[in-house]
């Protein structure tokens, strides 16, 4: 019977893995890609589409083109059962568990992230992984000129201008320059938004940005970024975020209401159900990229360890989670998976990086190739070229060239075709102080409190509404407000405030009346609180009925 290989991941180390498999075995093995999406994703690219440079769909090619004589499954992974050599995957539309045997498999499912360290951050930062992360933050940029152009109120346009990037490494310092070149290209069309107006800036923790490359270019890549605008804020992380700011580790509070997080790097929750040991958040391999004690198990990019020697301890002893190395891992560990099943030995992964490239925006880059160190317009050109031509597909290469020749000559498109509005059930993390409403706003939801405290004041029933008293209550976790919204109540009666640091739950009216509606206990809980208004809920004269 063929040898099944089973590949987990259709990005850098899947796609090229399976490639180079079905070069190894030719027809010889059955092999698979399952991946979450039925594309490939030119990670390196993202942040041109979050810029507007190149369309969304230009930075990604389907994998069912470039994966030709492989079964592509479009699934998302569960887990995997390494005794029975089984793994599972939800797919279809009905996301249906389905068992796919395996004789070699290969793990290639990239990295998640975290920022549980950072209370805020995961509810109200911006991420930069995925095609959806650069399209949203695309969309969320031109929101905030779109309302800056026609805000009245100062602080609300100091905010929705000030863009704030959280890490200096590649993704970080492209995503900033990209953002800001789509930010200068379109002030013109926003009469409004005066240049002198807009803040951008890059925080990065350590003393230095880009740390994979040579000082002298990271110094020339802070003197670019500087010059066109950016403020550069070393030796600085995150304390915390809230919707409308982010507090630094050196205490300073900067009104933002964009933040992009490209750090927090961490294993996906897939990865960490499999039960394999991690090591700095990865599943450690040997050097022939075989997951010790597992029969047929290989890891390769940015979710495996990868040593570069033996003994390997310090950091640069381990092979970079980049593309470059990923794409020379897959081919390795294909060759490793033909020479055992061949009953050859596997030989161990060995690769000098060749380099490193970074575009900066403003058609400038710094490249370090074969040694060298270049910058500007022609580290930016060698930059682009690279690309271009790592890109799969020929088809692909030619539409992202022609998105770029036009980028050259004219404006940034500023349509936003899709506006990513709220999710309708979100946590929102407030700092002690911050106002959550007050009387009068617009009710916009119910809220629970998870943790931490909120302080409500409102007119004291027991007085005459002319006396203006007031009484406080302090509401902590498991507590709720805002319920007068199911009144149908369109303004708050209220004021609302953090009494301590405080991540609350807020679900838009909708979804609350729809929970009342088909959840009984849901329901039931708030009867009282209705009844005492003469009100009743939706779905209770079914309930009355049974
Ligand atoms: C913005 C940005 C810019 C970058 N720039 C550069 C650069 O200039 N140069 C460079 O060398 N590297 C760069 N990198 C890093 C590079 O992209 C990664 O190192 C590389 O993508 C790692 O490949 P991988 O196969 O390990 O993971 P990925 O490419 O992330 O692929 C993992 C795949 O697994 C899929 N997957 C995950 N979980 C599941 C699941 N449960 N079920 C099904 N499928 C799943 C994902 O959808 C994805 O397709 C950049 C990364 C980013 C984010």
């Amino acid at each position: 019977m063929a040898t099944r290989i089973v590949v987990l991941g259709g990005g850098f180390g899947g796609m090229y893995a399976a490639r180079a498999l079905r070069r190894q075995f030719g027809r010889k093995a059955e092999i698979e890609v399952i991946n979450g999406q039925n594309y490939f994703v030119f990670q390196p690219l993202l942040p041109e589409v979050a810029g507007g440079s190149i369309m969304p769909a230009h930075a990604v090619s389907p994998l069912r083109f470039i994966l030709g004589g492989i079964f592509v499954r479009k699934a998302v992974v569960d887990s995997v059962d390494f005794d029975r050599k089984v793994v599972t995957v939800f797919q279809g539309i009905q996301r249906r568990p389905t068992e796919i045997a395996y004789d070699h498999l290969v793990i290639a499912l990239g990295q998640g992230t975290d920022f549980s360290r950072m209370p805020g951050l995961e509810e109200h930062a911006l991420k930069m992984k995925t095609l959806e992360d650069a399209r949203r933050l695309r969309g969320h940029v031109i929101e905030q000129l779109e309302h800056a152009q026609v805000t009245q109120l100062p602080d609300t346009k100091r905010g929705a201008l000030t863009f704030t990037v959280v890490g200096g490494g590649f993704s970080g310092v492209e995503t900033v320059g990209e953002m800001k070149e789509m930010i200068d290209r379109s002030l013109r069309f926003y009469p409004k938004i005066d240049p002198s107006e807009v803040r951008v800036q890059l925080i990065e923790f350590a003393p230095r940005i880009l740390g994979e490359m040579p000082k002298e270019l990271a110094d020339y890549a802070v003197g670019h970024l500087e010059r066109h605008g950016i403020d550069i804020k070393l030796g600085t992380g995150v304390k915390s975020a809230t919707h409308r700011q982010l507090v630094t580790t050196t205490g300073e509070v900067i009104d933002t209401r964009t933040i992009v997080a490209t750090i927090g790097n961490a294993p996906l929750p897939v990865v960490q159900r499999m039960g394999l040991p991690l090591d700095k958040g990865r599943i450690p391999v040997d050097r022939m990229l075989r997951v010790p004690g597992v029969e047929g198990v290989w890891a390769l990019g940015d979710c495996a360890l990868i040593p570069l020697k033996e003994g390997a301890s310090e950091r640069a002893d381990f092979a970079p989670p980049t593309a470059q190395f990923a794409v020379r891992e897959a081919k390795r560990v294909a060759q490793n998976i033909a020479a055992t099943v061949k009953g050859r030995a596997p030989k161990p992964f060995a690769y000098a990086s060749r380099g490193a490239l970074a575009s900066l925006g403003a058609k400038r880059g710094v490249a370090n190739v074969f040694g060298r160190n270049i910058t500007g317009f022609p580290a930016w050109f060698i930059w682009r070229s690279y690309y271009l031509a790592l890109l799969p597909g020929i088809g692909t290469r030619i539409r992202v060239m022609i998105n770029w020749s036009l980028d050259m000559l004219g404006a940034r498109s500023l349509v936003q075709l899709k506006f990513y509005g709220k999710p309708p059930l979100r946590y929102v993390y407030y700092r002690a102080g911050d106002r959550i409403y007050n009387a009068g706003d617009r009710s916009d939801g119910f809220y629970t409190v998870i943790t931490g405290a909120v302080e409500m004041e409102r007119p004291d029933p027991e007085s005459a509404p002319e006396s203006g008293a007031m009484t406080t209550r302090i509401i902590g976790p498991g507590g709720h407000f805002g319920e007068r919204l199911i009144l149908g109540a369109t303004r708050r009666r209220t004021t609302v405030r953090a009494k301590e640091d405080c991540k609350v739950l807020v679900m838009n009216r909708e979804e609350f009346m729809m929970l009342a509606e088909g959840f009984s206990a849901f329901r039931d809980y708030f009867q009282p609180y209705m009844e005492e208004r003469g009100v009743a809920l939706p779905g209770g004269d079914e309930k009355d009925g049974r």
